[in-house]
């Protein structure tokens, strides 16, 4: 498994048309860091041009490393079914992740996820920028700290800002929120059921959030 820091970046591997299709296609070769070493395969964003709201996440995961799309695992299908609570078309939203590979680690068949480095989020962030180029969402929406922390700087702290809106370099208007994977590792029905509802509060800011922007 990857080590140490790589010299290369994404930036390297952006080619000169911006379009989603033409990011997509070059991103499949990608080696601005060595999770390409390991992954099945790149995990580029889904969803349609100049949708108003781009959510990022942290990584791909097992299922969306396998199958090339993100979110379709368990944490992708409760943040869809929570997006139809608050009244979120599925259409309205282009997702990606800060990481376009999945790391992990392997114990015996199994293949545990690993938190990427400071250095992966950094290398893959060229990426990220050119799909917010391509798409120019009006609100971005980051999923968890590595997402946030990836948009709006290493300072910012998760817990006591989720559901703020605020501005950053990457993007003028964010809010950040927890990764639904994060709910479904609760230790326990009530708790799940209590960052369920958190989730969903922060979620309906962004309906409300996105209406103002409109
Ligand atoms: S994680 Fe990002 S920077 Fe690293 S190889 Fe994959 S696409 Fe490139």
């Amino acid at each position: 498994m990857p080590t140490g820091p790589s010299t290369a970046s994404a930036a390297d591997f952006i080619p000169a048309s911006h379009s989603l299709a033409a990011l997509r296609r070059a991103a499949r070769n990608c080696h601005g860091c060595d999770l390409y070493l390991h992954a099945t395969q790149t995990v580029f964003g889904a969803g349609r041009a100049h949708a108003p709201l781009f959510f990022v996440g942290e990584q791909p995961g097992d299922q969306e490393d396998r199958a090339g799309e993100p979110f379709v695992g368990p944490a992708g299908r409760l943040l869809r079914t929570t997006l139809q609570e608050v009244g979120i078309a599925p259409d309205d939203a282009y997702i990606t992740n800060a990481v376009k590979h999945f790391k992990f680690i392997e114990r015996g068949k199994r293949r545990i996820h690993q938190a990427p480095k400071r250095y992966e989020v950094k290398s893959c962030r060229p990426w990220l920028e050119a799909e917010l180029g391509a798409v120019k969402p009006k609100l971005v929406v980051a999923l968890g700290a590595t997402a946030a922390q990836s948009l709006l700087g290493p300072a910012f702290k998760l817990t006591p800002n989720r559901g703020k809106l605020v501005a950053a370099d990457i993007a003028p208007h964010v809010i950040a929120t927890v990764h639904p994977s994060s709910i479904l590792r609760a230790i326990d029905d009530d708790m799940r059921r209590r960052q369920l509802l958190a989730f969903r509060a922060d979620l309906m800011a962004v309906a409300g959030a996105l209406k103002e922007l409109a």
